[in-house]
């Protein structure tokens, strides 16, 4: 068979809401990439949007094709054409099969090996973040979990030059690392190079999590938490809200 013919361009349409480039916060979305990871700046352009999450590859895939270097210049000239900054404004999502807390070593390499793809495309596309799930420590000891997950970032860095690796939050259930803020701080305690690890805070995980956010006192509460523990130092990353407080 042929292979599949994977140029089509998505048309910049009239937005319905006019970009503004020079606004401090960015506010975006996840937007689509089929067709070619190029579109994903044409979707976001299409939606007003000022920042945009994606996916690299198939979030729900091992393997898939590295982007092809024509698509990654494509990528990049609509970023500059548009006036995104790929370093600061656009977050992918990793894999969601990636556990870098694995007790398993043939699946925590299988996982780091997919991380580590996640990032090199990252890097070819000239992003500069990245936010991924930290994983799960499958029962086993939480500690020995959060070292692991430390130790493969510190891997990860090593094996790449300037890509922000950004730790979101976790819903926290049963075995899940970060449901707790401690757990970021305590895995970012872990990372040599601080300045190439963020934060991600996803408003629906942390409400699940257990931290109420219904009132404006919850929500201060929060980020009095996340001051004591992580520390504002460290910089928020990205923020990603949900509607989850509907009632
Ligand atoms: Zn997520």
């Amino acid at each position: 068979m042929p292979p599949k013919k994977r140029t089509s361009s998505v048309k910049v349409t009239v937005p319905k809401f006019t970009r503004q480039p020079q606004f401090k916060h960015k506010f975006g979305a996840h937007v689509g990439m089929a067709g070619g990871v190029f579109n994903s700046v044409t979707n976001a352009v299409n939606i007003g949007a000022n920042s945009f999450g994606l996916f690299l590859k198939s979030p729900r895939r091992w393997v898939s094709p590295m982007i092809p270097d024509e698509d990654a210049d494509k990528f990049k000239k609509l970023c500059k054409e548009h006036n995104f900054d790929p370093r600061t404004e656009c977050l992918p999502h990793g894999s969601y099969f990636i556990n870098l807390a694995n007790p398993d070593e043939a699946k925590l390499k299988q996982s780091l090996d997919s991380f580590i793809d996640d990032l090199t495309r990252c890097e070819k596309l000239n992003i500069g973040l990245y936010n991924f799930h930290p994983g799960s420590s499958l029962g086993s000891d939480h500690k020995e979990s959060l070292k692991r997950l430390a130790e493969n970032i510190n891997t990860a860095i090593e094996k790449t030059s300037f890509v922000k690796i950004v730790i979101e939050n976790m819903a926290g259930h049963g075995n899940l690392i970060a449901g707790k803020l401690q757990d970021i701080a305590d895995v970012i305690e872990m990372v040599d190079n601080k300045e190439r690890v963020g934060v991600c805070i996803d408003t629906c995980h942390t409400f699940a999590a257990g931290y109420d956010l219904r009132t404006e006192d919850d929500w201060d509460k929060f980020w009095k938490e996340f001051e004591s523990t992580i520390g504002f130092k460290m910089g928020i990353s990205w923020f990603r809200m949900f509607q989850t407080i509907s009632q």
